[in-house]
């Protein structure tokens, strides 16, 4: 697959020359198709790999082709994908990937982790947000504040899952995922990246991703 084969919409495209990228990388090339498809998917990518465009080019080709767009005076929102990720530096990464990608259209990415004030963080989710990236404290903290529903959720990405683990965050993760009004898995499209795959990714794999989900390494 090349970009051009991946048929991303004509900003994405822009945004995506834009950011010097002329080749996909391997877990790009094997994981967007997949993404497309609409299928769950565990990965096995390590930092370095290019796996966040991997999984943010195809979420916001079909956010953009249903013509999804930031509701910009609504008290609650309802954003389409969550995005969690374990430190505050992994998760401004991918955050500002996702603006960079989703600059000049109507998908609006908002970031939140622990560090920024409460209510700064609400007042940008309130002028909008379609892609909520978080690390997972924050993330069930502005969750549990009603600011945010969970309704219209349809991808849920959970990048660095080991190093997730690692810091002791599985009870957030799994609080996370059955938050009240979370999709069931059967509902969403849930991907999950991880540099490792041992006993305890695998539980969480078996868990948190349809049974037929693939796995890429
Ligand atoms: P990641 O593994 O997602 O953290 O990406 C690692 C770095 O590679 C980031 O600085 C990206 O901007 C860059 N990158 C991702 N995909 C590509 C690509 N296809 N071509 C060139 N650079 C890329």
């Amino acid at each position: 697959m090349t970009f051009e084969e991946a048929a991303l919409c004509e900003s994405l495209n822009r945004n995506v020359s834009k950011s010097g990228y002329k080749k996909p990388t391997p877990v790009q090339k094997h994981g967007i198709p997949i993404i497309s498809a609409g299928r769950d998917l565990m990965a096995c990518a390590q930092t370095g790999s290019g796996k966040t465009a991997a999984f943010l080019l195809p979420i916001l080709q079909k956010l953009m082709a249903d013509g999804v767009a930031a509701s910009r005076f609504s008290e609650v929102q309802e954003p389409e994908a969550i995005i969690v990720a374990p430190t505050r530096e992994l998760i401004n990464q991918i955050y500002m990937e996702a603006r960079k990608f989703a600059h000049g259209t109507c998908v609006r990415p908002v970031v939140v982790y622990g560090g920024i004030s409460t209510g700064y963080t609400i007042r940008e989710i309130l002028k909008g947000c379609n892609v909520l990236c978080g690390t997972p404290g924050r993330l069930l903290d502005v969750i549990g504040r009603g600011k945010i529903g969970l309704s219209k959720l349809r991808y849920l990405v959970l990048d660095e899952a080991d190093r997730m683990l690692d810091m002791g965050f599985e009870p957030d993760m799994r609080k996370l995922v059955s938050s009240p009004g979370m999709p069931r898995k059967e509902d969403r499209q849930t991907l999950m990246f991880s540099a490792t795959y041992p006993e305890d990714i695998q539980r969480l794999a078996a868990d948190f991703l349809k049974m037929d989900y693939l796995f890429l390494a």
